[in-house]
């Protein structure tokens, strides 16, 4: 590894040159629905029924909301449903139940949401900005930098678009249900923490003022942002939190990871279990295997350690097999070196659980993300 220099950039580039999203419906709170209607000449009532047309029947469709006169729904809907995010590619994989797929954002800005459906569970991994301003070494979205970051209605949207997607059988096993939504695609979410906490609100809130998701079945994942991590944990909303960790050890951290010289491995991890603390929702610690790399078994014992140094319980380790990344040398690690890496991790007592590479061949997998158009 060479020792050049990363920018991170955690700035908020939402106030840069390209300009915001347009407003849409979901960004705005139950109480500013009833204002914005109001505004616009309606009556109260009809932002509950836009919000049940878009939270329950998932749609923003002017011609599917029949239950309001054509002239009111088609001015509610150009006024507060703005088409924010088009699909412009589809790619599929596992027989049809891995889609990924690319968006187009209102000012040319790119991202990809992945839905997986498994037999009894489906999952959708959504992106929180446009590119990432991390850089971490091994990660497709870290070499593209950051573009800008998403609205909340920009976030849901993703959300609606593959429980809408479910709800109508496009994907293979029937019509089914949206369960989980990991903020796991592009972008680093706690650097867009404003918009990410909203589309959280959004996700659980009980329909129709939001998707009615359980909490624990959206998991937040961060290359820890230590004070974005302790005000999550404020926030009285108990997501599943997870935590990259990548190596227990600054020096490797800081290289892979390199905002870890911001807040180092003990920090990120003093902070992980103060999450468990406030929430009681297990932290997941995510460790992509790279081979030689950071696959040795000293660093299981010295992660193993360093978890338990900080209570039992409190904590779950997904190790990731390293997904290929365009132009980067490093691959997965040896079937042997992961089972040895996962044996030892296990031998400290700590639960560990191998991630699946779901997505892996159309380039939809943990950190592969790079909203290519021709692959
Ligand atoms: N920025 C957040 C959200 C992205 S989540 C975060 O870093 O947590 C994507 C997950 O995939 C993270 O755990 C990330 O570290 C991991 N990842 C990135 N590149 C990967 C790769 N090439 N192979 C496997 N996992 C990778």
């Amino acid at each position: 590894m060479t020792g050049t220099p990363v920018r991170l950039d955690l700035s908020s580039p939402s106030r840069g040159p390209r300009g915001k999203p347009p407003k849409h419906f979901v960004d705005l709170t139950p109480e500013q629905r009833v204002a914005a209607v109001t505004e616009l000449g309606e009556q109260p009532f009809r932002a509950k029924q836009l919000a049940t047309h878009y939270f329950t029947h998932l749609t923003s469709d002017p011609q599917a909301m029949t239950d309001l006169p054509k002239a009111t729904r088609d001015k509610l809907a150009a006024e507060l449903f703005p088409r924010l995010i088009t699909a412009s590619r589809t790619l599929t994989a596992d027989r049809g139940t891995t889609v990924k797929t690319l968006w187009h954002l209102f000012d040319g800005a790119k991202v990809e949401s992945v839905l997986m459906r498994y037999p009894n569970r489906s999952t959708l991994c959504i992106s929180s900005q446009a590119g990432c301003g991390l850089a971490c070494a091994f990660c497709a979205t870290g070499q593209l930098g950051l573009t800008r970051n998403l609205s909340t209605a920009e976030i849901v949207e993703q959300v609606r678009a593959a429980a809408r997607s479910l709800a109508d059988g496009e994907v293979p096993g029937g019509p089914g249900r949206l369960n989980n939504v990991v903020f796991m695609g592009m972008g680093e979410p706690l650097a867009n923490y404003k918009s990410v906490m909203e589309t959280v609100r959004r996700l659980v809130a009980p329909t129709p003022d939001g998707l009615g998701m359980s909490a624990r079945n959206v998991t937040v994942s961060t290359v820890g942002l230590v004070p974005a991590m302790d005000k999550l944990a404020k926030e009285g909303i108990p997501v599943t939190l997870a935590l990259s960790l990548h190596a227990p050890d600054d020096e490797l951290r800081s290289e892979l990871v390199p905002v870890n010289t911001r807040w180092s491995v003990d920090e990120a991890l003093d902070s992980a279990r103060r999450y468990f603390d406030a929430t009681g929702r297990r932290v997941s610690i995510e460790y992509a295997l790279i081979r030689d790399v950071n696959d040795h078994a000293w660093r299981a014992d010295l992660l193993g350690e360093k978890l338990n140094a900080r209570g039992r319980g409190w904590v779950h380790c997904n190790p990731i097999p390293l997904n290929p990344v365009p132009g980067s040398r490093w691959t997965a690690s040896d079937p042997a070196v992961e089972r040895e890496f996962v044996a030892r991790l296990r031998a400290h007592g700590v639960p560990t659980t191998v991630r699946d590479t779901r997505g892996s061949e159309i380039d939809g997998a943990c950190g592969q993300l790079a909203a290519e158009e021709d692959e």
